[in-house]
């Protein structure tokens, strides 16, 4: 998908149904349904960086079967994609149409809490002068859970207004009537948006999932004021703790992530955007960390038996989350104990530790457009 105008922006969240009469029950598209899901698979045509389209250029990282996940070498690029994805109509099902489990909205529930804990380390809430009203864009807000978790905190000094953005209208409705909050429907460029009227554009896990990150990028910068900040969460794949766990890092699912940043990466991907990389943190989740402690005394798995494309279609969408309270509990003293921030030198992160998630901080230029 492109988030531009004629696709749907990525969804984190689900179109989690009932399987009331007449409504798809989740994971039920010809999508998942498909006997053989990689002819949905086109090649990529370009670098999704420097979009450079030189085939030769590209060496795979890690070969999971049907979708290869590349490293662009193309003068230094050395963005990290998966080198085959799902054609619009594929995408359109997958996403829009019905995407969803318990593990995605306790997930997102879990996340939404953890991205508070984060935000609150950085100088976005509050307005200069500490009056007046923050106003906040949540892109793919799915379930709608930060909004309603920043509505319930206010801003700093002043008011905090937060506005999501999502396609799936299953969502939109959860997070209208359950939530109480403001979610537009649709496309970022198409929910009726004024251009330039947030202090803040942000999306937490959402950049990983688009054809084109630049042009997404761009676009959620136009919606935010000159001297506004764009915030970007996604995971780190230059980490050391994924570096260590190699193909059995949980998070390569390159038929859903199909962007692999890393710091440097992310910040050229906001410096082709238009905007100025202020802050950078990040962090390593415990669940990463047990994971490499149980990975302890056997043998590494190889990365054909890391990822099965239809496989995972078969079961993503109906796989629950256990322990919900206590990793709700877990993950937010987590994040709270061992976020860090990191340099950053004259827009260049200098990372190579850093954890793996990352959220990065940049700045739409004052004065000019972006
Ligand atoms: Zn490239």
């Amino acid at each position: 998908m492109t988030t531009g105008e004629s696709q749907p922006a990525p969804t984190r969240a689900d179109a989690h149904t009932t399987g009331g009469p007449g409504e798809r029950v989740a994971g039920d598209t010809p999508v998942h349904r498909a006997e053989d899901p990689a002819s949905l698979l086109v090649d990529r045509a370009c670098c999704p960086l420097c979009g450079s389209d030189e085939r030769a250029a590209w060496r795979v990282v890690h070969a999971f079967r049907d979708i290869p996940v590349v490293r662009c070498g193309r003068d230094g690029c050395g963005m990290m994609f998966s080198s085959r994805v799902a054609g619009p109509e594929a995408q359109h099902l997958y996403y829009v149409e019905n995407f969803g489990s318990t593990f995605h909205q306790r997930g997102q529930r879990i996340n939404a809490s953890v991205n508070l804990r984060a935000l609150a380390r950085m100088p976005v809430l509050v307005t200069r002068g500490g009056g007046g009203v923050v106003r906040v864009l949540d892109v793919g807000t799915g379930y709608g859970y930060l909004p309603w978790l920043l509505g319930r905190r206010g801003g700093g000094g002043g008011g905090l207004r937060c506005v999501g953005v999502e396609v799936s209208s299953q969502e939109v409705r959860f997070a209208r009537e359950r939530l109480g909050v403001e979610v537009r429907e649709g496309l970022m460029g198409t929910a009726g948006l004024e251009p330039g009227s947030f202090d803040v554009g942000a999306c937490f896990e959402v950049i990983e999932h688009v054809d084109r990150p630049v042009e997404f990028a761009r676009e959620l910068a136009g919606f935010v004021r000159p001297g506004g900040w764009v915030l970007v969460n996604t995971d780190n794949f230059g980490a050391p703790a994924v570096r260590r766990m190699g193909p059995e890092y949980p998070k390569w699912i390159p038929h859903s992530h199909i962007n692999h940043f890393d710091p440097g990466t992310l910040a050229e991907c906001l410096r082709r955007a238009g905007l100025r990389v202020e802050g950078l943190w990040s962090y390593t989740n415990w669940e990463t960390r047990l994971r490499i402690a149980r990975m302890l005394g056997r043998s590494p798995r190889g990365a054909r038996e890391c990822f099965d494309l239809r496989g995972t279609l078969r079961t993503e969408m109906r796989r629950g989350l256990a322990l919900y309270r206590l990793r709700l509990a877990l993950s937010v003293a987590w994040v709270g104990l061992t976020l860090r921030r990191h340099r950053v030198i004259e827009g260049q992160p200098d990372a190579p530790e850093a954890g793996s998630m990352m959220f990065m901080l940049a700045r739409r230029p004052e004065g000019h457009g972006v």
